[in-house]
């Protein structure tokens, strides 16, 4: 876990920077308890990234802060059973699932933090349009019964019934 000095190096609201340093503790506090091995050792400004080494990029923004629960959330996949280096194959359908949970993360993220936001009134639209990210990304928010406690304990089933199969995540959440 990082230093509030080694936060975003060179951003000048320090306001903000110290309320984005704090989700980003909260978050990686959460993300553990899902799998101890997750950690995001480098923030930094930048176009919306996340690395498999544990570095994510966001941009610092007071009216889109949720974008790094996104980032941070792309971690919990990428060190899972479901991301291909634990696999035989290669990209399997369940690895394409990595945007659907950091979306479904973030989502569960606002609405602890900060109730609604112009984001997730965005999403309520989005939701809709059937088999893109964020739709797929709302059905993990209801199987979650919409909060942080229920996604912990859909995660601990998915891991714990893993078959091992391809289209996995597919039938336990699209139900296909
Ligand atoms: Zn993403």
């Amino acid at each position: 876990m990082l230093e509030e000095n080694e936060f975003l190096i060179g951003e000048s609201c320090t306001e903000l920077r110290t309320e984005l340093y704090t989700l980003y503790c909260e978050t990686l506090v959460y993300l553990k308890k899902l799998n101890s091995n997750i950690d995001i050792t480098t923030v930094q400004i930048g176009e919306p990234t996340y690395c498999h080494s544990g570095k994510i990029c966001i941009p610092v923004k007071p009216d889109d802060k949720g974008v790094l629960f996104h980032e941070m959330g792309h971690a919990l996949l990428a060190n899972s059973k479901f991301h291909s280096n634990y696999l035989s194959s290669n990209r399997n359908k369940n690895e394409q699932w990595g945007e659907a949970f950091a979306e479904a993360i973030r989502w569960l993220m606002e609405k602890k933090h900060f109730k609604c936001s112009k984001w997730m009134s965005d999403f309520e639209q989005d939701k809709l349009q059937v088999g893109s990210n964020k739709y797929k990304a709302a059905q993990i928010i209801e199987k979650s019964q919409r909060c942080l406690d229920g996604f912990k304990t859909l995660w601990e089933n998915l891991v714990r019934e893993f078959d091992k199969s391809e289209n996995y995540l597919d039938r336990k959440l699209l139900g296909t």
